[in-house]
């Protein structure tokens, strides 16, 4: 039988006789430059096995160094979701065969993790949050990657070919546990989704990861039991292994909440176990669930403990930046724009592009005008990401001030941008090299309105007849002449003085 096979409880009828009980770990990989415990590259996409060294392929008498940089963004996560940073911790060795880990033991934190006892108040779609608990957020080294071929799922079950990796073998991880999170009833899917969200865009606005679930720098296993509502007592839980997706985090949750439900109502008992995800919304089981009993942990002898002093945590305290969906609020309300159009920003990758051009003098109106319409056209034309186009937020200030100032037309000011993006120097400059100044000079512009009025003949005539409105054409006609760079409003007035 199959998974995708398996019988499922209607989802109202789950909810009504039974409490999911939730538990997210998730796994982050931290963007250092170097591994956990040697010198060697930590980049995501390079040839296989080229970053590797004797430390991170386990060979015999190599010796690790604890890199800094990972403990510090460990202790800056600790801190950033509550947590208590601990005086004293130390690793230990998890140990276990596999070839995607050649030392036959990973270095990891069992029971001394650096973070302890946190808690996240997660925002939800209705606009009110939920608290989940954190149990602890821990250090340890990624393994090598496996590529398995020949089967259809990319899974070692029918494979012919299995290659290895070891490109992130040491790649430093956190992984960050939360407590039981009861109480969610039918919302625990959504809420499990929405804790993922909020932790990913937490640890994005601390900068310690790219938290790309699409490449693995991101993981999350998903931990669900259910048990008859007025029951104290756990249920047997499974563990959905390394959902790839923040919307899968939900389907995942849900799912096994609804299969759970049809064994226990059909007299069955929950096999405690790792399941798979697949991407076409159901579950599958792995291998029977591992106690710690069978990884024979014990501390980690090459490693001295680690003891972050209170001064060291102090400093990094004053690192952690606002919680990012709190400072959209605030600018949401600031810029006085709809949730709507705040999401479509956020989607964009505009809110820091446009944030950082208010904040050098543009206002906002204009600064999302620039970043949310022309940009992201010229960012879609060219194919990249909006903050990958060769033109900075100053920049774009700048030639925002061009127009407060008069010296350029919103017209104008577009060919002064295509300059910019063309690498043709700053704004002024393209504005200068490129002669694209509004004329303002009334002897220059007096010349080509006698010229439009005498071209035109009869519609001077409609407007000393009162038919003001007959001067837009002399006005269109100028400006044509001049290219764009008359200043318009002024043009109207010579023409009508001129016909007075
Ligand atoms: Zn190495």
């Amino acid at each position: 039988m199959t998974a995708a096979t398996a019988e499922l409880l209607d989802y109202d009828d789950v909810v009504a006789r039974y409490e999911p009980v939730l538990g997210l770990e998730v796994h982050v990989e931290l963007s250092t430059a170097t591994k956990m415990f040697c010198g060697c590259a930590n980049r995501f996409g390079a040839e296989p096995n080229t970053q590797v060294c004797p430390v991170c392929l386990g060979l015999p008498g190599s010796l690790p160094v604890l890199n800094e940089k990972a403990v510090e963004s460990a202790i800056r996560i600790g801190l950033a979701l509550n947590c208590e940073i601990v005086p004293w911790c130390r690793f230990a060795r998890k140990n276990y065969f596999y070839p995607d880990m050649p030392k036959n033991y990973q270095i990891s934190q069992y029971d001394e993790p650096i973070a302890i006892n946190g808690h996240l108040d997660v925002p939800l779609d209705d606009g009110t949050t939920w608290r989940v608990d954190i149990e602890r957020a821990h250090m340890e080294e990624d393994t090598g990657k496996l590529t398995h071929l020949g089967s259809d799922t990319g899974r070692i079950e029918g494979a012919t070919t299995s290659l290895i990796d070891y490109n992130r073998s040491g790649v430093p991880l956190i992984e960050i546990v939360t407590k039981p999170i009861e109480g969610a009833g039918e919302r625990a899917p959504e809420i499990a989704r929405a804790y993922v969200t909020a932790l990913r865009d937490l640890l994005r606005g601390l900068g310690v990861s790219d938290v790309r679930m699409d490449q693995g720098s991101m993981r999350c296993d998903s931990n669900v039991s259910l048990k008859p509502i007025g029951r104290k007592e756990f249920g047997t839980r499974t563990e959905t292994k390394n959902v790839n997706s923040l919307k899968s985090v939900e389907v995942a949750v849900r799912y096994e909440m609804r299969r759970q439900a049809a064994v226990l109502e059909s007299g069955g008992r929950i096999t405690q176990e790792t399941r798979h995800f697949h991407e076409d919304g159901y579950t599958s089981p792995g291998r029977s669930k591992e106690t710690a009993e069978d990884y024979r942990y014990f501390p980690e002898p090459d490693l001295e403990p680690v003891a972050p002093d209170a001064e060291w945590i102090e400093r990094l305290r004053a690192t952690i930046p606002e919680l990012p969906w709190l400072s959209r609020k605030r600018i949401q309300d600031e810029w006085g724009i709809s949730d709507e159009v705040m999401r479509d920003l956020v989607n964009i990758g505009a809110l820091d592009l446009i944030a950082a051009t208010v904040e050098q003098g543009a206002s906002s109106d204009a600064a999302r005008a620039w970043w949310g319409n022309f940009l992201v056209q010229k960012a879609n034309e060219a194919g990249v990401e909006l903050d990958a186009l060769p033109i900075t937020p100053a920049q774009v200030a700048a030639v925002v001030k061009l127009v407060d100032d008069g010296k350029l037309s919103n017209k104008l000011a577009r060919q002064v941008v295509e300059g910019v993006l063309a690498g043709e120097g700053e704004p002024e400059q393209v504005m200068k090299d490129r002669g694209l100044e509004v004329v303002r000079d009334d002897s220059a512009l007096q010349a080509a309105v006698d010229e439009a009025l005498a071209a035109n003949p009869g519609i001077v005539e409609k407007i000393r007849g009162g038919k003001v409105q007959a001067a837009g054409a002399i006005v269109g006609a100028v400006m044509k002449a001049t290219k764009g760079q008359a200043d318009a409003a002024r043009v109207r007035e010579l023409v009508l003085e001129a016909c007075s």
